[in-house]
């Protein structure tokens, strides 16, 4: 899969995203399992009003990479979906989730839902 260039976007396109109760337990999971380091860094960082809880300012990156909601790993790959910065990578096919959401990540789940 072609692959988006994400790097210096700050995160741009990571604002309250849904999630399904699987993701919800699966990110609960892993960010039990950090390093409470770790995790202390992840959550204490400023971030611009809108953006993800999980999003990583200092790296650049999503903090929770290996456990993010389908929604965003389908970003940028759909029709429905698509990156502004490389609308070409949009396929002409629209994503549909396969599970009911169970709220917004960022609004309905806070920090204080996953430690
Ligand atoms: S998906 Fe697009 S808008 Fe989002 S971080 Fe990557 S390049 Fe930037
Ligand atoms: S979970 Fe990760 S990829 Fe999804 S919006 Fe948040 S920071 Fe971005």
């Amino acid at each position: 899969m072609e692959s988006l260039p994400c790097k210096g976007c700050k995160g741009m396109c990571c604002g309250p995203v849904p999630i399904t109760q699987q993701e919800r337990v699966k990110i609960k999971k892993a960010i039990r399992k950090m390093p409470a380091k770790q995790r202390l860094e992840l959550r204490n960082q400023e971030r611009f009003p809108g953006t993800c809880i999980f999003f990583d300012e200092r790296h650049d990156r999503c903090g929770i990479h290996s456990v993010r909601p389908s929604i965003c790993k389908a970003f940028g790959f759909y029709k429905n979906l698509v990156c502004f910065k490389s609308p070409q990578t949009a396929s002409t096919q629209k994503y549909e989730a396969t599970e009911q959401p169970i709220g917004l990540l960022s609004v309905d789940f806070t920090w204080k839902d996953f430690d």
